[in-house]
């Protein structure tokens, strides 16, 4: 008799995990996996804030995913997504089509501009290492031709970023430590370069209280980033953005040499456009991962809505709710295979760590709220844990922050 088809559909944290525990929870007889993703390599999506500053190089955070997946246990096929055709269990690619038995999805975020003028043409977005490294290069840019024009435009060297969730505060943050040395490297005094980070909400960091989001702004500003909070971009033009106070009629335009958008993320609308039932952009998933419509397909990751059974809302869509997706997903799997039973998944909220740039973060853990040092260290611990669940020991040492040979 032939083998169970697993066939997974993106190498982010959901898909990586899945295929890697598949691997611990399958035997070789059990099921032919295959693993479907854009690019040869698995990145680190939490950590591009970092590149698309120029504080960290792009390979840092990215990883060839036959050193990760043994390639003897999982077929890797690198193409691009274009279709899923549940009805005929199958998914259309760029370059074919693909059959499964079984389907996990986990094909992670896009940007969500809310239609909002502009800004999909205008503005970068953080979304991928080729994205980042477009930011990176861009900004670099403009610091090397400031000097090299007839008449310096100052706005050339503004840098306004949209939406000051944990994207948005940390990729300011970075930029805040690559700023002066931009400025040493280019001649430019610093006092001519503006970091704005715009939120139409009272506050920046909405999953953090008073004390953490008051230390966060502080520390952020007393290192010049400029907030405007209660502030709604409008539209976004080639070298501006058009903001509105809230409750305010009064327009202001913001001349910005660089744009970057981090103020909304929707699931891959891939899904959406192959016919699936959702909610939000995402499949609402069971109790075992499965959408309600089609028991062989799974969800991970910011494609699936999971509701958090202790706050009865939506589980915010992160990478530890991919991670902790994947696990229980691998296991569903295996149990499914063998007739048993499916074990509910539950979430657990580990905690959230939002970086302030080098040496500096928040925190909140249980109820323990903790800021500097402590935070940011917290923060490499989450980072190269991830790194050790997905390849052990050897990832970790060779990739991860807490090495102190890099
Ligand atoms: P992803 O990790 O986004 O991976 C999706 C994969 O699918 C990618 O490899 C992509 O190339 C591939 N893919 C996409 N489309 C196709 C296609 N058509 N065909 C083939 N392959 C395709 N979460 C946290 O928990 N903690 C944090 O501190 C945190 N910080 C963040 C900081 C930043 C800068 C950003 C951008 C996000 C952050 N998040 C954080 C959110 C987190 O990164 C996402 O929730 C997580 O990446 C979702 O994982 P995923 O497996 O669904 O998809």
């Amino acid at each position: 008799m032939s083998k169970p088809r697993i066939l997974i559909i993106g190498a982010g944290y959901g898909g990586m995990m899945t295929a890697t525990r598949l691997i611990k929870e399958l035997s070789p007889n059990d099921a032919e996996i295959t693993l479907v993703n854009k690019h040869n390599y698995h990145y680190q999506t939490t950590w591009l804030h970092q590149p698309a500053a120029g504080t960290l190089h792009h390979d840092r955070t990215r990883m060839l995913i036959k050193k990760v997946v043994d390639p003897s246990r999982v077929k890797f096929i690198q193409d691009t997504v274009t279709e899923i055709k549940p009805k005929e269990n199958k998914v259309i690619t760029e370059n074919g089509e693909l059959a499964y038995d079984y389907l996990v999805i986990g094909l992670g975020f896009e940007s969500n501009t809310f239609g909002i003028k502009g800004l999909d043409t205008h503005a970068f977005t953080i979304r991928s290492i080729d994205t980042v490294r477009k930011i990176r290069d861009h900004i670099e840019y403009q610091f090397a031709s400031y000097n090299h024009d007839e008449e310096p435009k100052d706005h050339k060297l503004t840098i306004a970023v949209g939406g000051a969730g944990l994207t948005g505060v940390e990729f300011v943050a970075e930029l805040a430590n690559r700023v002066p040395e931009l400025c040493r490297e280019y001649d430019i005094d610093r006092s001519k370069v503006r970091i704005i980070n715009i939120e139409g909400a009272p506050t920046i960091l909405p999953n953090f209280d008073k004390e953490l989001v008051d230390y966060a702004i502080h520390q952020l500003e007393s290192k010049g980033v400029e907030f405007k909070l209660n502030t709604f971009i409008k539209e976004c033009t080639e070298e501006s953005v058009i903001v509105q106070e809230k409750d305010s009629e009064d327009l202001e335009e913001i001349k910005a040499g660089t744009i970057v958008w981090t103020g909304g993320v929707k699931a891959n609308s891939i899904v959406e456009k192959s016919g699936f039932q959702t909610n939000r952009g995402k499949i609402e998933v069971d109790d075992a991962l499965r959408s309600p419509e089609y028991p062989n397909v799974f969800v991970v990751g910011d494609c699936s809505l999971v509701m958090d059974k202790e706050t009865n809302r939506p589980c915010p869509p992160t990478a530890q709710l991919a991670m902790q997706q994947g696990v229980a997903l691998a296991k569903n799997i295996r149990h499914i295979l063998h007739n048993e039973p499916t074990e509910p998944f539950v979430y657990k909220n580990k905690g959230t760590v939002a970086s302030l740039g080098a040496g500096d973060a928040i925190a909140v853990v249980g109820n323990k709220r903790i800021k500097g040092a402590p935070a940011a260290a917290l923060k490499k611990i989450v980072d190269d844990r991830y790194l050790l669940m997905l390849g052990g020991v050897g990832l970790m040492v060779k990739k991860g922050k807490l090495n102190l040979f890099k």
